[in-house]
């Protein structure tokens, strides 16, 4: 999409050890004209699979996953990543490791809100190694439901996360792939 990829040209920076900062339109501040332009790209990719339901992760998939759901007309379940005493015990969980905080976590979603029979879109901002999509494929497959596919923002493609995901089977949707990044360039795939 190349209207994300101008963007992560002009403001993204580039981090040590393979990060992308691009908190400044899409996971920290918001760029909503931005999210919503992506949701209905997302929209135009799967509008033939029946989807009734988006499901991301807490917290930073959480803004364009919102834009997803209202051109879907569906509801968005996101995973939480601590048990607060608002959450029944009756939760679907999996450990997550997470890329940017390098430890690994239990997410949870509570059995009310998949249910079996669910089309499920996955969004998500990032995909590096896939332990955040696997983690929502299995909590998917534990609720019986389906996953139609992954719409990803940014797929840091220097990664194995999507290789090894689509190898699976699952389809995935990534609005910018990235080839590679050092710290003055940020090269992308020329699909
Ligand atoms: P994975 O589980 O595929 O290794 O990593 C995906 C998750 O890690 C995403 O949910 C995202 O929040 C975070 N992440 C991975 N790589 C980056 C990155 O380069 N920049 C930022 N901001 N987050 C990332």
């Amino acid at each position: 999409m190349q209207q994300l990829i101008e963007r992560i040209k002009r403001d993204g920076v580039v981090k040590p050890g393979g990060v992308l900062k691009v908190d400044s339109f899409l996971n920290h501040q918001i760029d909503p004209k931005l999210s919503y332009d992506m949701a209905k790209e997302i929209h135009r990719l799967f509008e033939n699979e029946d989807v009734n339901k988006i499901l991301t992760i807490e917290a930073s998939g959480i803004g364009m996953a919102v834009l997803t759901g209202l051109v879907f007309d569906c509801p968005v379940v996101f995973a939480k990543k601590s048990k607060t005493i608002n959450l029944s015990d009756d939760v679907y969980s999996t450990t997550v490791y997470s890329f940017t905080h390098q430890v690994s976590k239990q997410v949870l979603v509570s059995k009310r809100y998949l249910n079996p029979g669910d089309r499920v879109l996955i969004v998500d901002d990032f995909l590096a190694n896939g332990a955040a999509l696997e983690g929502l494929c299995d909590i998917v497959e534990q609720a019986g439901a389906t996953v139609v596919g992954a719409a990803i923002a940014i797929e840091k493609a220097f990664q194995p996360g999507g290789a090894k995901l689509r190898e699976r089977g699952l389809r995935i949707e990534s609005l910018a792939r990235i080839e590679s990044m050092g710290e003055d360039s940020i090269v992308f795939c020329k699909e």
